[in-house]
């Protein structure tokens, strides 16, 4: 008999989600390019909106996120009563796990998907299970072969972090006529807003034609509001009623709305952000190719890179203040992933490791 209190099964089997660390030890202002974050920052109306909120905060947040979800109805043209709010993507992504998932039931998502997907179905005693991919990029017909009776939820991150390789229209339209109308789709849609992509479409489409599909997105990359923990799903009216009772119910504060809603209004320092993306990555893919690294083709604000030696390569790194992303809790411990950062940063990206590798 144990003599203390024992979680549920399940619980123990999760290895804790790791960060993108922030700090080196003596280094003064590291470059950080671990976490996907914006290099821009915020917009300025993002960081007035929330600063203006400061006198304020004794007050309870607006529980259902209206004047949110109304400016995100307005800009995407959607409806605002399926919008539901939550502290980042990742809380709609736990919360959609313990609402449609449990015991004996299946969370399906691809082999080198966002890590939250395995973490939130062990939390739900559910039990994750993962479809091998093609070339690093999900591949449907192998994720609808592991689609059983048992399977409740599948994922798909879209474009997907930390391959950075994403499925067209079509594909995830396939990917959904393929599924038993009982199996949810979740698209996370997280780096939708950097994709410049003909075949592309973030879940919109098939959330208005079906009632198993769930988009979700997030204020923390493209708007450069990590730290706030803000994100949305869009979905049937069904499923928002089932994340409007789970949810707690002043899951977003207050400043975290009014600075999303700032940051969604200001279409200027989103298109900043974008312009400089479509600069960036790929001179640092060229870049990087160029001293004989193989670069994953990427539509995210980031590369995943490989390396003979992704641990010493790491390390160096590390000594020269930039830090960047293992990938061994994602089953690629050859490589690394570096998100764009300014000109600067990606100038000494690529000096750096032009030192290592002795070029
Ligand atoms: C960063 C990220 C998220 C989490 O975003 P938050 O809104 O900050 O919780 C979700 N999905 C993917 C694929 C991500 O890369």
């Amino acid at each position: 008999m144990t003599t203390f209190p024992t979680p549920r099964p399940g619980i123990l089997d999760i290895a804790p989600y790791v960060g993108g660390e922030s700090k080196i030890p003596g280094i003064d202002r590291p470059i950080r390019l671990a976490s996907n974050e914006s290099p821009l920052g915020p917009s300025r109306k993002a960081i007035e909106a929330y600063s203006a909120l400061a006198p304020e905060i004794h007050r309870y947040p607006d529980g259902g996120s209206t004047e949110l979800r109304r400016a995100l109805a307005r800009h995407y043209g959607l409806d605002a009563e399926r919008i539901v709010c939550g502290a980042g993507s990742d809380e709609l992504i736990t919360l959609l796990t313990r609402a449609y998932a449990g015991p004996g039931d299946e969370v399906l998502y691809s082999r080198h998907g966002f890590l939250m997907y395995p973490i939130a179905a062990k939390s739900a005693g559910a039990t994750p299970v993962s479809a091998p991919e093609t070339n690093l990029t999900a591949d449907v017909d192998a994720l609808l072969a592991k689609v059983n009776d048992r399977t409740r939820i599948v994922f798909l991150a879209n474009p997907n972090n930390p391959t950075g390789t994403y499925l067209s229209r079509d594909a995830v339209k396939r990917l959904h006529a393929g599924l038993p109308p009982h199996v949810l789709l979740v698209i996370d849609a997280a780096y939708a807003e950097y994709v410049v992509r003909n075949d592309y479409e973030p879940g919109i489409e098939l959330v208005e034609a079906h009632k198993n599909v769930v988009m979700c997105r997030t204020f923390s990359k493209i708007y450069a509001l990590g730290g706030m923990r803000i994100g949305w799903a869009y979905c049937s009216a069904e499923i928002a009623d089932v994340l409007n009772r789970v949810r707690n119910p002043f899951n977003v504060n207050a400043a975290a709305q009014a600075a999303a809603v700032a940051a969604l209004e200001d279409v200027a320092a989103t298109d900043r952000a974008r312009e400089h993306n479509d600069i960036w990555l790929p001179w640092l893919a060229r870049e990087l190719e160029n001293l004989g690294l193989e670069v994953n083709p990427s539509v995210g604000n980031f590369l995943l890179v490989r390396f003979a030696d992704a641990d010493a390569a790491w390390s160096h790194l590390q000594k020269n203040g930039i830090i960047v992303r293992k990938m061994g809790a994602y089953g690629l411990s050859d490589r690394l992933r570096i998100t764009v950062g300014t000109e600067s940063e990606n100038r000494a990206v690529v000096a750096t490791l032009a030192g290592f590798l002795g070029r």
